[in-house]
């Protein structure tokens, strides 16, 4: 496990998977259309039950389809995690898109809903490198550093902000970008 304290947050890398974790929410790396989906997406759903499903379906009704970089929360269902905060990554498109700036969107978004409920917690995978295609390298690096610009510009409730990696190559690269942090 790796370890660094920005301001009174402390931010952790684990290898594992993150419908398991007990922090207070765990992140969803979902799609606009919130209907759950493979990858990380769709272990959340069949780990968490039918009343994530319910409350994102109605969601959806009220306010459409999850723009990418945004967030929202509902509940955690069957998890040990009280709440799921599903934000939609951008898919890797070669890095004209402005991929990188939505890609921080993403984690800043879901950051600052955490903050807004007052969690102490929260679990990140490695949004959109997986069937959104973004090259884990330079994911990893943006991810680092969209949460730590995040907690050293707010005040905030987190004491603890976990990245859940499920694999060793995407560990060993988000290793590294933390490592980077100056
Ligand atoms: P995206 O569509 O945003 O690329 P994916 O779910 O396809 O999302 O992949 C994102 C990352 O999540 C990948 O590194 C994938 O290996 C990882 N992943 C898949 N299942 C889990 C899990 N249960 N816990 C943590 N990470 C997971």
């Amino acid at each position: 496990m790796e370890q660094r304290t920005i301001i009174q947050t402390k931010i952790s890398l684990i290898h594992g998977d993150i419908t398991k974790q007990e922090t207070d929410a765990i992140v969803n790396a979902a799609n606009p259309s919130l209907m759950g989906g493979g990858g990380v997406d769709g272990a959340i759903h069949r780990a968490g039950g039918k009343a994530i499903l319910e409350e994102c379906k109605e969601l959806v009704s009220k306010q459409g389809r999850l723009p990418t970089g945004k967030a929202v929360i509902t509940t955690g269902g069957n998890l040990k995690a009280k709440y799921v905060i599903h934000t939609v990554g951008p898919f890797w498109q070669g890095g004209t898109k402005s991929e990188a700036e939505l890609l921080t969107r993403a984690y800043q978004e879901s950051l600052k809903l955490a903050i807004k409920h007052k969690l102490s917690s929260i679990s990140f995978p490695s949004i959109s490198t997986g069937a959104y295609g973004y090259p884990v390298e330079e994911a990893s690096r943006v991810a680092i550093k969209a949460v730590v610009s995040l907690l050293r510009k707010e005040a905030t409730s987190l004491e603890e902000v976990v990245f859940v990696l499920f694999d060793s190559r995407t560990y060993k690269h988000y290793r590294s970008a933390l490592e980077e942090i100056s």
